[in-house]
């Protein structure tokens, strides 16, 4: 039965194997329902700060409970609210002495953004770009991390974000328009961002700016506060003390939900101490829970002790990310608050791509590491691959040790082969009950962040597997396995997509014009597609064209069997982006490349026989029109026996009277020993021409994927087979990830990709290509893109660079 509690969020940690349960919490150990421990080193996003039911905080639980103290007694006088309060302001830095309670961070923020608005009459507040201050709508406009606002808006007005780190930034705003300015909010460490520190000195600098120009200053310690990185508080490492601080997450024990606004009497406002309340505030047993941590943190030399080991964890951490350069970009913490942040990968594969661009891979990591090491670390909030490492204050030196080594065993797999790694971890290539689970439910279409330096899209193009060599080829990690492992690797990538695969290089053009692009991916084999049914596969095409629209493609192209999975594009046109089959310029280019191997072998077209297989397949149809137009001794259309020869007849006649040309059709291969070319272009999905009678000399032009001829036929002496369909770009280095798609020399891509390219870089954004009557002049247009832009056909032996003779100049089939 599928979960009622957030079931979308169920499937993608099911997938990550991040859907554990825990039957025990005890200090820094999690146990599962099978005795298994695992050692947790994210501590509910640090709020166990004790860890799991600390002595302490069961102490003074029990204490409360066995003396019947009333928790809640709002708006009475609560004892154990007031003396916390009167704790917290005595421990904070600078003269903090009012407070308010609330329960959550973000609800803390709120009560501050309302105490400095109420206060100073002012409407605006600044913060920092990066910054995460929670996820209630206000607390939304006041991060600095616009993504997780998205889709959630209008967010309240009066928020402006400055550089973080950039004092400078800072003081020319204020000195703009300090008069209208309530408040500066700063994390001391950006924790959600992936644990970022400021450069030396910052701190002071903000708060020497904000006092001369009569700004609050606002200090977020919620996560780094109470001892998280040494000190009590992280202003403290510099000597700074805010006007207004809030705190959270570890002040509740790991039991209770408690956050804190800490106000000095000159940030004070009467008219928000009347007015704001929450019904579950100053809560007694909670903040006595809140005592007993403070107690805990002032009274046992926990913060010395933090330092010390945080000092260790972040050598170590050094160390490793020395020693694995390829897997680790950097990283970075202070104290127990720390973090590894991965490189990007779309070089190390497809899947692992996929999963970054679903923001997948960090939580695929730590679902490894928890069960390669029984560590459990979590992602941070941001928009890069980080992992947070941020334990219980009260860890041990043992097993802070145990710890380390345990994610050290993991990143040293990682760093040889990452894709393996991880899916055997995950339990994908078994076919254990995690992954089974996840890959029986439908996946959904994710749409990944958009980070803000990255240049919006001008096109997408829909790829999928169209054989085990192109997953072989796009995760070569993946050699080895079995046929049955492979496909048990393909379920699993399909659960985790269909989403982004890749972000295109910049493709310039010989015009000058520029075009970025996404490679979105349904990965699924072609027997997967025929399992699934043309309804549910045509559903999940048009939801990528969607999330290609959402993320500012004006084109969309469809590669392999999405075109005909989509009604050759019929059911996907009208929703926003132009679509192409790309079907008029892989029908050009092969025609074009079958054209340039008679010429150059000195053949006349006059005197060719031409066959066409898969003539009533769209491909194939263009192909017969446009041999058709180029005169041939004759012409045959062979199409699928098992739909007769009643509609190739039919494109037969029309040929015939179009162009004048000898046209026959055919049900069967028999004829084909007469044929001096054969264009193949089924939808077969394997060779079909190996026990065909084929005369010495035929040139067969392969223009289906998979492809109908077998490497036998291909090795073959006696006959010339080239690949239709290919096209040499601009930029002979350009390459499509891993494997460049379908392990295509580096330059070289498929012909419906280009024409794909070809629109967006023209800016032409009309359909071409679909439905089953494509016009010829959808072809020449395509081909005169094509050598405007300096797209030009693949040298015929693919392996080596386009020759000089297959130029722009001479594309023309007309
Ligand atoms: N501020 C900072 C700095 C945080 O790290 C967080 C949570 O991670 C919050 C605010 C929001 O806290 P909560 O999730 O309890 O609302």
């Amino acid at each position: 039965m599928e979960q009622s509690l957030n079931p979308t969020l169920g499937r993608l940690l099911a997938l990550c194997r991040m859907d554990r349960g825990w039957v025990r919490g005890q200090g820094v150990w999690l146990f599962d329902r099978d005795g298994r421990r695992f050692l947790d080193c994210y501590a509910q996003y640090g709020a166990v700060m004790l860890g799991h039911n600390a002595p302490c905080v069961k102490d003074a639980v029990r204490a409360a409970l066995d003396e019947d103290e009333p928790a809640m007694v709002q708006p009475f006088r609560a004892r154990h609210a007031e003396e916390l309060a009167n704790a917290l302001c005595g421990l904070a830095p600078g003269n903090l002495s009012r407070c308010v309670f609330a329960s959550t961070g973000a609800e803390a923020v709120e009560a501050a953004l309302k105490l400095v608005r109420a206060r100073t009459g002012r409407p605006l507040i600044l913060s920092a770009t990066g910054s995460f201050h929670g996820k209630t709508l206000a607390a939304l406009a006041l991060t600095g991390q616009p993504h997780h606002g998205e889709g959630f808006g209008p967010l309240p007005r009066g928020f402006e974000h400055v550089e973080f780190g950039d004092a400078d930034a800072l003081e020319k705003r204020l000195r703009a328009d300090a008069h209208k300015i309530a408040a500066f909010f700063l994390e001391p460490i950006q924790g959600e961002r992936g644990v970022h520190l400021p450069p030396p000195g910052y701190l002071r600098r903000v708060r020497e700016l904000c006092s001369r120009y009569g700004v609050a200053l606002v200090l977020d310690e919620i996560q780094t506060g109470l001892g998280r990185t040494g000190k009590l508080f992280a202003c403290e490492h510099d000597d700074v003390a805010p006007d207004v601080m809030v705190l959270g997450k570890g002040l509740g024990g790991g039991l209770f939900p408690l956050s804190a606004c800490l106000a000095s009497a000159e940030m004070w406002d009467e008219g928000f101490a009347l007015r704001h309340s929450s019904t579950f505030a100053n809560n007694n047993v909670a903040c006595r829970v809140g005592l007993a941590v403070l107690e805990h943190l002032i009274s046992g030399g926990v913060c010395a002790d933090v330092a010390r080991k945080g000092e260790r964890l972040n050598a170590r951490l050094a160390e490793l990310a020395g020693r694995h350069p390829r897997t680790i970009d950097a990283v970075r913490g202070r104290g127990l608050m720390s973090a590894i942040e991965f490189r990007p990968l779309a070089e190390r594969g497809a899947l692992l791509s996929l999963l970054a661009h679903q923001g997948l891979y960090a939580y695929a990591v730590a679902g490894t590491i928890a069960e390669l090491a029984s560590v459990l670390v979590l992602p941070t909030l941001g928009e890069t691959s980080v992992l947070r490492i941020a334990p219980a204050l009260t860890i041990g030196d043992r097993e802070l040790d145990a710890a380390i080594e345990g994610i050290e065993s993991v990143i040293e797999l990682l760093d040889r082969n990452p894709t393996q790694t991880i899916v055997r971890a995950l339990g994908a290539l078994d076919g254990s009950k995690v992954a089974c689970a996840a890959v029986a439910t439908k996946p959904h279409v994710i749409t990944p962040r958009v980070r803000s330096d990255t240049p919006r899209p001008d096109f997408a193009f829909i790829v999928h597997y169209t054989s085990i060599e192109d997953v072989l080829a796009t995760d070569p990690d993946l050699i080895g396995l079995s046929p049955h492992q492979l496909t048990r690797f393909c379920d699993f990538a399909y659960t985790a997509g269909p989403g982004v695969l890749m972000r295109t290089p910049a493709i310039r053009s010989a015009t000058g014009a520029t075009a970025h692009g996404l490679i979105l991916a349904l990965p699924l084999l072609p027997r997967e597609m025929a399992r699934q049914g043309r309804r549910r596969v045509s559903q999940q095409i048009a939801q990528l064209v969607d999330l290609g629209a959402r993320l500012g493609a004006r084109v969309v192209g469809l590669g392999g069997y999405t075109t005909p999975y989509s009604r050759r594009g019929c059911e996907v046109v009208g929703r926003g982006p132009a679509i192409t089959t790309g079907n008029p310029l892989t029908a050009g280019m092969a025609c074009l490349a079958t054209r340039r191997l008679l010429d150059r072998e000195g053949r006349a077209i006059e005197d060719t026989r031409v066959a066409v297989i898969g003539a009533a397949g769209s491909v194939g149809g263009l192909c017969a029109r446009l041999m058709a137009r180029e005169h041939p001794r004759s012409l045959l259309l062979i199409g699928n026996p098992a739909r007769g020869v009643e509609h190739l007849a039919r494109l037969g006649g029309e040929v015939e009277r179009e162009f004048g040309a000898r046209v026959e059709a055919a049900a069967d291969f028999g004829q084909l020993a007469n044929c001096d070319v054969v264009i193949t272009a089924t939808a077969a999905g394997c060779p079909v021409l190996d026990r065909v009678p084929l005369a010495t000399g035929t040139i067969i032009c392969d223009v289906a994927r998979p492809p109908d001829t077998s490497a036998q036929l291909r090795a073959r002496h006696d006959l010339r087979v080239i690949e239709g369909g290919r096209v040499a770009l601009p930029d002979t280095t350009m390459r499509f990830g891993v494997g460049n798609l379908q392990n295509l020399p580096d330059g070289v891509t498929l012909a419906c990709l280009a024409e794909t390219i070809l629109l967006a870089l023209e800016g032409d954004f009309r359909n071409s290509g679909i439905g089953d009557d494509v016009p010829l002049s959808d072809v020449d247009r395509a081909l005169a893109l094509a050598a405007r832009h300096g797209f030009k056909l693949a040298s015929l032996n693919t392996h080596s660079k386009p020759a000089a003779d297959e130029s722009v100049a001479t594309l023309s089939m007309a």
